[in-house]
């Protein structure tokens, strides 16, 4: 019960990129840069075991960015026409890549890692994918008819690749939807029905992340504008209740969202976000302890699973760890509390 878990990311180690910075370009290349990654994978796995993570993230050590990490890998995509857009309803401006063509991927992508990872992880592993609406919401569209139509060819390619992860033997795999809170209305048009084509067929556990975003100014500008409450997840969780995927990861510490709209997801697991990845202070662990026994009233402790609120990749690694093993320490007192 209350196995614990990560919603995503882990700061990479300062030798591998430019530490307590999103995106941050590599530091070593080559083979060295290949080695590098793996070496970082296996520290942030004996981090997350130590600290008593029951399902470790394996996958975010190997790449830059958690949506390009997938998609230059893949054809159809003209990296050199940037077209400029407004990504997660205009909260930032960015140049983006531009589909030119139908997408598929050029091989399988996260393969090797997993076949790399999955020996060294002693417990569950899982494995973050970005899901299809927030692929559409990084990426211009100059090929399909609509978004819905392109964000169905990236669902159909992602189902591939996480049929392949989940045959050398990933537990979880988690898609990454941070645009379902800043497009309500499509996600439950269209981007809940291409997650569901993500999913298709798969046996492994099934997760989605949304989120309000990392800790980082755009994001925390944009959450001064939503009010004292928090209720963008009231109009999409009815859809995410009636999807395909178990579970479903969301913030629960330090921020705005009422705990009561958990009740929606009756029918669904929940990754209990119990760690602020907005803040530099490490929680107690009878804070954690104390998010995740409000979160049980809506929740039943067999569907609940201790998790961070995001990633953790802009932190300091030490307070990154820190975090961890107040996740781990936390969801022990609760444990204790309920035998
Ligand atoms: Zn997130």
């Amino acid at each position: 019960m209350l196995e614990t878990t990560v919603a995503g990311s882990l700061p990479k180690p300062s030798w591998l990129a430019e530490p307590e910075k999103l995106w941050a370009p590599w530091r070593l290349e080559g083979n060295e840069l290949e080695q590098g990654k793996r070496d970082a994978t296996l520290i942030w796995l004996k981090e997350q075991e130590d600290a008593g993570i029951d399902i470790a993230s394996g996958g975010e050590q190997f790449r830059v960015h958690f949506v390009h990490g997938f998609l230059e890998h893949c054809d159809g995509i003209d990296w050199d026409m940037k077209t400029k857009m407004g990504i997660r309803d205009d909260r930032y401006v960015v140049d983006v890549p531009t589909v030119t063509g139908p997408v598929s991927r050029k091989y399988p992508i996260h393969s090797d890692e997993v076949r790399y990872v999955r020996p060294h992880a002693a417990n569950k592993l899982k494995f973050t994918l970005p899901g299809p609406m927030t692929i559409c919401d990084t990426i211009a569209n100059a090929h399909y008819d609509t978004r819905p139509d392109m964000a169905m060819a990236f669902a159909e390619l992602l189902n591939e690749e996480a049929k392949e992860l989940e045959a050398l033997g990933v537990d979880t795999i988690q898609f990454d939807e941070p645009a379902f809170n800043a497009f309500m209305k499509e996600t439950v048009e269209w981007g809940v029905d291409a997650l569901n084509a993500a999913r298709k067929g798969l046996k492994c556990t099934t997760a989605v992340h949304i989120c309000y975003g990392y800790g980082i100014k755009e994001n925390i500008d944009w959450k001064e504008t939503l009010g004292s409450e928090w209720r963008q997840y009231e109009e999409i969780f009815p859809a995410i209740n009636n999807s395909d995927i178990d579970q479903v990861s969301l913030e629960c510490a330090d921020s705005r969202v009422p705990l009561e709209l958990i009740g929606l997801l009756k029918d669904k697991d929940v990754l209990v976000g119990a760690i602020d990845v907005a803040s530099l202070d490490v929680e107690t662990p009878e804070k954690v302890a104390d998010t995740l026994t409000r979160a049980m009233e809506f929740v039943d402790p067999e569907r609940t699973l201790p998790c961070t609120n995001c990633g953790l990749a802009p932190l300091p690694r030490d307070v990154a760890v820190g975090k961890l093993q107040a996740l781990g320490a936390g969801a022990e007192l609760v444990r204790n509390k309920l035998k």
